[in-house]
């Protein structure tokens, strides 16, 4: 806690040894009136989620689990830039440690091709306001095994660095950069003070991508993403389009 330099991002800290999930934490902490910026850290979670019912795998051994209470004053249609958001600041933190961190649209972190950093967000919200957001990050710091399902596509910081990490620092890494972010996001409600960097930091940028849609499957160059976070992509043909998280699958990693 005495690492953290924050204002308000992780400022309020809830740990456990073991939950289900800290992103349902957070999302009752949030229903029981929990400050925005309130950090739920697990040393191991035994029902780890990703996107679309997926698992997210969650061992102990020193690892991260940790979601994030936002409390954003914006419509509830925008929330799904937080992910965005995040992924920046995971990015940037733990950029730090390793310089060759990438981003795989929307949502996850990759080093050397493989899964570093799985984000997941969820909203409590009505029609038009939002009640709170919970944004989810698994960070695989010092394991050195995989799930036989996971074990060609997923590393760890351990792996990559050739030594153990400590979490406390990283964590604190985060948080700065997602002060900084969040508040930058806030000041235009879009991403136009983040697009350029997170493009930056795309995996797939300049290179062919397979998007895999609901009518039609195609290659196409990703090329960065604009202010709402859609990702933008040129098309063989020359011609520019934008794809929402929500309908695709991107794959080329
Ligand atoms: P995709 O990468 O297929 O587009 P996604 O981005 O929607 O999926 P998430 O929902 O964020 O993926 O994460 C769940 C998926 O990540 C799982 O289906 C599994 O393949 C993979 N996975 C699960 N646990 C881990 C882990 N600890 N490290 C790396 N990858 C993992």
């Amino acid at each position: 806690d005495s690492l953290m330099k924050t204002r308000w991002a992780g400022r309020n800290i809830l740990y456990y040894e073991t939950t289900d999930s800290t992103n349902l934490r957070i999302r009752q902490a949030g229903d029981e009136g929990a400050p925005h910026g309130t950090l739920a850290v697990a040393d191991r979670q035994t029902a780890g989620r990703g996107r679309r019912g997926r698992t997210w795998e969650s061992p102990a051994g020193n690892s991260i689990y940790m979601s994030v209470l936002l409390r954003p004053d914006i419509a509830p249609n925008k929330a799904s830039m937080l992910t965005i958001v995040m992924a920046l600041s995971v990015a940037e933190g733990i950029g730090q440690w390793i310089p060759m961190i990438q981003i795989k649209w929307p949502n996850d972190i990759i080093v050397n091709g493989k899964k570093l950093v799985g984000i997941l967000t969820e909203m409590s919200a009505q029609v038009d306001y939002i009640n709170h957001v919970t944004v989810g990050v698994g960070i695989n710091v010092n394991m050195t095994e995989f799930p036989e399902e996971i074990a060609d596509t997923a590393t760890s910081l351990r792996l990559e660095c050739g030594h153990t990490v400590k979490r406390a620092p990283l964590i604190a890494a985060v948080m700065e950069r997602l002060e900084e972010n969040y508040e930058i996001f806030l000041k235009t409600e879009d991403l136009s003070g983040l697009m350029d960097r997170y493009s930056a930091l795309l995996v797939n940028r300049d290179r062919d991508v397979r998007i895999i849609g609901e009518k039609e499957t195609y290659q196409a160059r990703a090329v960065g993403i604009d202010h709402t976070g859609e990702l933008l992509v040129r098309r063989e043909d020359g011609s520019m389009e934008k794809i929402y998280a929500g309908e695709v699958s991107v794959r080329g990693v």
